[in-house]
Order: structure tokens, then C-alpha cells, then sequence
């Protein structure tokens, strides 16, 4: 009996292992429509440029028996697909690389075990790493910290090194990564558009149509969509803006949203860049002497350190993960997350980028809508699908470590050791966005006062019970410790008025 390969439509590397797992006898599924795509308001952009790939893609795939399963209106969904397709066709074998989420897999053992079909899910092949050097790193340890998984990997691979020591000395160059917008004395050269042919059009029109509830503009779409269109991108961040990319990693900038950055998780996550490939070119323009080794370094960092670290916690975690709610945090995602409409400068600076172009760069998703949410105590489950359905590069094994874990602290230390909570007189170090803001971000109690300065020492006050005892934590509460009564008693009020607003 023959076997099914499936493709899902974020699985396009070309290296994936279900092509080597079946035969040309055997039959090959390319499924569009992941599920929650119907369940979730996704940008218009993240549905064009995966179905638009996707269909790019199959063309390139040399194998008779394809089968392509298209996003529909009403699509009746994975297992319904699966049950149609089998008994069209007895297949022994299902091969599947594993898919971006815990349900989907679930669903697919589900399906298998109740029909008697071998499941094999393969290794995904668009990581450095896979789960077994996370398993092996991670056994015995009490705690995992991102930063020693980091310079495993880079031993392991043999990444920026020198005599098998760090290039330079130091393993991390994060301090000299952190200039803020002020410091910034050069035009950033803008994105090259990226021509839109028929098929991306036609898919434009399908989506628009199909997922008509969906959240965001498609008319700024400028996203790779083919292998070697995204390879292109990722040489023209190297030959542009890789040079200052470590300087302003940190740093916004009104109406610049992408800075520096590179633009390429969307292509590493749905497998048209290959992570090695982007690794082995940043070392080799800091060995050419093409841009400084903080650069490099800091890029080498996201990349073999973050995002691998970051999905390891996602998979040694799941599903009890998804359920954390370290300061049981209820509210709701105010509206402004939606439309952008609010006096504060920055978040609304940060929702319009995301309207516009289904993207922010890290520090934006991080201090800002992260840290508002977390100091404004919003619920995980809504701001964890905010992040999910806004952002051209989310998928639940990314996004939840990113949002749950590092932005809101709701899993209460898995992935941080101490909440990346921060006040207002952050974002206007590292920003422009304060000067031509409604709100003063030097204020704390006065009328004018930015809401991120007394909702920060609120969450302070508010959670001191679980994080007074945390050692990193101590600083801080012997500075609140020293506020007077009165002043306490205002920051309180001003926050409360404020969440009656908004909420
Ligand atoms: C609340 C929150 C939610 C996030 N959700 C996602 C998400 O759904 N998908 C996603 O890919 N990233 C997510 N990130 C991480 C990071 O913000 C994005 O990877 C980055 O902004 C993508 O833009 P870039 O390619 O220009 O990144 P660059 O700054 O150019 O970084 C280079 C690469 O490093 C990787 N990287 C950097 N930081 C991280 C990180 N923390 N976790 C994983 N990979 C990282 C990305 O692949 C990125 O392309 C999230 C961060 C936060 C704080
Ligand atoms: S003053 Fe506060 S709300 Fe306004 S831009 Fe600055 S940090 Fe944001």
C-alpha cells in the first residue's frame, strides 16, 4: 500500500524530509487552509504571502501524485480533508514534517491512531538545531537560560568562532547594541519594492474575498514569495543595512518601521530561507570586514540563540504552556490594538506599521505593545492571539514563547528570569515617539503624565507578593519602597481612571 506525504503551506523548505520519505508511487498533499486561519483575524498579507508561496512552490516539486488542497470559504478543515482524501485512496503511511502547533498535531495522531494509519512526523528541517540538542542541553538544568543554550549551539557549529573561543572574546555584545533613535545620523535607505506578478494579484483578490473579517492592508504587500526571491532579500539587508543593524537593534523611530532590521523571519519560518544560509553569510561580511562584529553577533545571536532556544521552550513546554497565567490577568485587549486609535504616540505608531506592512520590529513587539499589555494586565489568551493573527512571521510555537514568556511574563519565568517591565523614560531613550506625544513621559502623577510611568510602578505595587522575592527584582521594590504614601495612592488612582477608559 502506498504512503501520503503532507505539506503544510509554512513547510516550504526544500530540503523537506517528507520528500525523501515517500516514492514516486506514493502521493503528495499540499494543504493551504491551517486552521487557524478561519479561527483568527490573520493580516491580509501573512494569508497572501503563504497561499501565494505555497502556490509558487508546488510547480517547483518534481512528483506526479499531487494533490493541492486550496483555501475555500467554508473549508471543512484538516481531519474532514484527511478522512475524504483516504477514502478516496487506502494509504498505509501518513509522512509529515512537524506542523507550527501543538493542536495540529495533536489532530493528526488523532486522525491516525483512529484509522489505523502509521503517522511519521520528520524533523523540521528549517532549524539549526533539532529537539534532540535541545533535550540533551536541556537535561538536569533548573533553569534554562537562553544565553548558555546560545553558546552550545555556536560551540556545537563552530559559529563566530576563534580557536574555539569567542570571536573577539566575548560571547555577547548586547551592551554596545543599544543606541537610541537620537544617536541615529543617517537616512535609512528604504526597501527596494518587490515586483507583484498575476498570481499574487489573483490571490489578493481570493483573500480578500475569502477572509474578509481579516485584520490589516494588503496595498503595501512587498514580501518575497518564491526561494530565490527571498535569498535576493537577504542580500540586500547584508549589503545595506546589516552594517548598523547591532548599533539600532534597539532603537524607534516614528514612521521608520523597519530600521535596520533584516525582514527575514517570515521567510525563515515558513522555509524559503534556510537558517545556516543567513548565519554563514553574516560571518562571512564581518570576516570581509563588511560590517562590525556586534552586527554580527547580534544577528547570529536572534537567530542560533532566540529563535532556537525560543521553540525548544515552545515544545518541552506544551500544552500545559498555552494555559499559564502567572498574575492572572483578565482584561481585554483594548480596541486601540486594532485600529490604532489612542493618544499614545507609540502604540499608535506601532499598530499602524502593523496595519500596514503585517510586521514591527522585536523592541516595538516587545516594549511597547508587550510591555503595555503586561503593565495594563491583559489577558494571555488575548493578547497571545493578537500577536498570532497580526504578524506576517507568527506561529504558535514563536509567538507564544515570545508573547506568553518574554513580553508578559505570564509564564512566570520559563523563559526570562525577571519581567521586561519598563516605563516610559525607556521608550523615549530609545525612541522618538515621546516628542510629539500628547503625554509627557517625565511625568508620573500630573495631568500630562505618560500612562506607562504610573502603570509601571502600579504593576509594581500591584504584583509585589510574586515578584518582590525575585533577586533581580530587588533593586527596584527598594527603590518603590522608598515612594511616599500619597505618592502610591495617586499612581493608583491615575491607573485605575485610565483602565476604566480603555477597558
Ligand atoms: C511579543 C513578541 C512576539 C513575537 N512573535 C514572533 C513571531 O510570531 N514570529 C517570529 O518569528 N518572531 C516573533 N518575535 C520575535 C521577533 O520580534 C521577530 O522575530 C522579529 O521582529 C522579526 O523581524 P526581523 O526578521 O526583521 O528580525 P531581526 O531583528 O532582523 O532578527 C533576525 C532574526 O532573528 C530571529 N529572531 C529574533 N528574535 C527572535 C525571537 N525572540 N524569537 C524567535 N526568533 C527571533 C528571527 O528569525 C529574525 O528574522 C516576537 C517577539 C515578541 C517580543
Ligand atoms: S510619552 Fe508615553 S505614551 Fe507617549 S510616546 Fe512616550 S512612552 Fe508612549
Amino acid at each position: 500500500m502506498s504512503s501520503l506525504g503532507l505539506v503544510f503551506v509554512d513547510q516550504l523548505s526544500k530540503n523537506n524530509l517528507v520528500y525523501e520519505s515517500i516514492g514516486a508511487e506514493d502521493s503528495l498533499l499540499f494543504f493551504e487552509p491551517m486552521s487557524s486561519f478561519y479561527e483568527l483575524p490573520h493580516h491580509k498579507q501573512k494569508l497572501i504571502y503563504l497561499i501565494t508561496s505555497l502556490r509558487k512552490y508546488i510547480p517547483t516539486i518534481k512528483h506526479e501524485r499531487v494533490i493541492h488542497e486550496k483555501v475555500t470559504e467554508n473549508h471543512e478543515g484538516l481531519t474532514k480533508t484527511l478522512k475524504r482524501i483516504f477514502s478516496e485512496q487506502q494509504f498505509e503511511k501518513l509522512y509529515v514534517t512537524k506542523p507550527s502547533d501543538y493542536q495540529t498535531l495533536k489532530e493528526l495522531m488523532f486522525f491516525c491512531q483512529s484509522n489505523s494509519i502509521i503517522l511519521n512526523v520528520l524533523e523540521d528541517t528549517k532549524f539549526v538545531s533539532n529537539e534532540e540538542d535541545f533535550d540533551l542541553w536541556s537535561k538536569g538544568k533548573k533553569s534554562l537560560i537562553q544565553e548558555y543554550f546560545y553558546r552550545w549551539i555556536r560551540k556545537k557549529h563552530s559559529v563566530l568562532m576563534d580557536e574555539g573561543k569567542p570571536e573577539g572574546g566575548k560571547w555577547n555584545l548586547d551592551k554596545e547594541n543599544r543606541k537610541g533613535a537620537s544617536a541615529l545620523k543617517e537616512i535609512i535607505p528604504d526597501r527596494k519594492p518587490i515586483k507583484t506578478d498575476e498570481l499574487t494579484i489573483g490571490v489578493m483578490v481570493e483573500v480578500d474575498k475569502i477572509f474578509n473579517k481579516s485584520f490589516g492592508d494588503f496595498e503595501n504587500f512587498n514580501w518575497a514569495t518564491t526561494h530565490k526571491e527571498a535569498w535576493n532579500q537577504m542580500l540586500e539587508f547584508f549589503d545595506t543595512y546589516f552594517k548598523n543593524y547591532g548599533s539600532f537593534q534597539d532603537a524607534m523611530k516614528s514612521n521608520e518601521p523597519f530600521m535596520f532590521h533584516s525582514l527575514l523571519s517570515a521567510y525563515l519560518n515558513s522555509g524559503l530561507l534556510d537558517p545556516m544560509d543567513c548565519i554563514e553569510e553574516a560571518e562571512c561580511r564581518y570576516r570581509n570586514n563588511e560590517a562590525p562584529l556586534n552586527s554580527a553577533e547580534g544577528f547570529i545571536r536572534q537567530i542560533i540563540g532566540w529563535r532556537e532556544f525560543i521553540r525548544g521552550i515552545y515544545w518541552s513546554n506544551m500544552p500545559h504552556y498555552k494555559e499559564l497565567n502567572f498574575f492572572n490577568n483578565t482584561n481585554k485587549l483594548p480596541s486601540f490594538f486594532w485600529d490604532g486609535n489612542t493618544k499614545m504616540h507609540c502604540i499608535a505608531d506601532v499598530v499602524d506599521t502593523t496595519k500596514k506592512n503585517a510586521y514591527a520590529h522585536h523592541i516595538q513587539r516587545l516594549m511597547v505593545t508587550g510591555n503595555f499589555a503586561m503593565l495594563s494586565g491583559i489577558s494571555p489568551n488575548d493578547i497571545c492571539d493578537w500577536y498570532l493573527s497580526v504578524y506576517i512571521d507568527a506561529y504558535e510555537w514563536v509567538e507564544l514563547p515570545n508573547t506568553l514568556g518574554m513580553a508578559t511574563f505570564s509564564d512566570g519565568g520559563v523563559v526570562g528570569s525577571k519581567p521586561y517591565a519598563a516605563s516610559g523614560k525607556y521608550i523615549n531613550r530609545m525612541s522618538n515617539y515621546c516628542s510629539s506625544c500628547e503625554y509627557n513621559p517625565k511625568n508620573t502623577i500630573e495631568d500630562d503624565s505618560c500612562p506607562f510611568n504610573y502603570l509601571y510602578w502600579n504593576f509594581l505595587m500591584k504584583n509585589q507578593g510574586l515578584l518582590s522575592k525575585n533577586p533581580r527584582m530587588g533593586l527596584i521594590y527598594n527603590t518603590l519602597s522608598k515612594f511616599q504614601e500619597p505618592f502610591k495612592e495617586k499612581v493608583k488612582r491615575k491607573s485605575d481612571i485610565f483602565f476604566k477608559e480603555i477597558f
